[in-house]
């Protein structure tokens, strides 16, 4: 292993501060009756501290030079490695494996972080994620309205749960050494979210933000209902007629998603 080269297309950037895998893995709530799913092993410095506190932990892994050292280092013990890319790993196939609910807790690889979350964020077993992003995929996660990083990922995050910025970690800590910071997210899934209206919403929210300077009536005019139809709806629902995407909350998005679909 002494030779690895570190592959910038698959997001290799490695932690090994081992209080800081313990800080990260805590942060998660892991405890012994959970499944976890990680992504991306690496060199396995994260997957070593959650075999420890959870039950069983399914480790996927993209790159084959990591094959042997992390299987060697892996016999025998409560983790599943799984060398394959997450992202042509089915849901199906995915739930199938592993037959519970897990936890996702992950370092992403920073060029496929909003896929990864946007795909586990609808996988019906998922009962909480904690990540390690990019601090400004963070920002866009806990975002406010009326800012420049609220959007369709904040949306969606805070329909799943209610999303926390729970550690903040400097670039020094990974090496090689990134050009940004980072951060450790966690959502905890909502006991009352309902799949229908969760996909349903998500939609509507990527429709609104699609011209994001534009007015939320223009982004939203389609064959159902024309601009000013939709802007007598807002006007009689309390909303200005000229509401734009990024200054509705997303309980408000939510109240939209059922006026519309009456
Ligand atoms: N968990 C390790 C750690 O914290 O030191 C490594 C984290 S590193 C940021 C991301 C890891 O994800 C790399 O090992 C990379 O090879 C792997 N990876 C990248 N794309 C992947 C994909 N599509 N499926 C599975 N693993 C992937």
């Amino acid at each position: 292993m002494g030779n690895f080269e570190f592959k910038k297309k698959f997001g290799q950037n490695f932690l090994s501060d081992e209080n800081l895998l313990e800080t990260i893995v805590q942060k998660a709530g892991v405890t012994k009756g959970d499944t976890v799913v990680e992504i991306g092993a690496g060199k396995g410095a994260l997957t070593a501290v959650l075999s420890k506190y959870a039950k069983k932990v399914y480790a996927f892994e993209i790159d084959r030079e990591l094959v042997e050292f992390l299987t060697e280092k892996f016999d025998g013990t409560n983790v599943q490695l799984v060398f394959e890319d997450v992202m042509k790993f089915d849901d199906k196939r995915l739930n199938d494996m592993i037959g519970e609910k897990f936890k996702l807790v992950a370092n992403l690889p920073y060029y496929v972080t909003s896929p990864i979350i946007t795909r586990f964020l609808q996988n019906d077993n998922l009962e909480s994620l904690t990540v390690m992003v990019q601090e400004e995929v963070a920002d866009r996660i806990i975002a406010k309205p009326k800012t420049k990083d609220y959007g369709v990922l904040t949306i969606m995050c805070g329909l799943f749960g209610e999303a926390q910025k729970v550690l903040r970690v400097g670039r020094e800590k990974f090496y090689p050494i990134p050009k940004v910071d980072s951060a450790v997210v966690r959502i905890d899934k909502k006991q009352d979210l309902e799949k229908e209206k969760f996909l349903g919403v998500i939609e509507l929210a990527k429709k609104a933000f699609s011209m994001r300077r534009k007015k939320l009536s223009a982004n939203l005019e389609n064959e159902k209902f024309s601009k000013q139809q939709l802007e007598d709806i807002f006007r009689k629902n309390g909303f200005f007629e000229s509401v734009r995407a990024e200054e509705i909350s997303i309980d408000e998005f939510i109240a939209l998603f059922e006026l519309l679909k009456k």
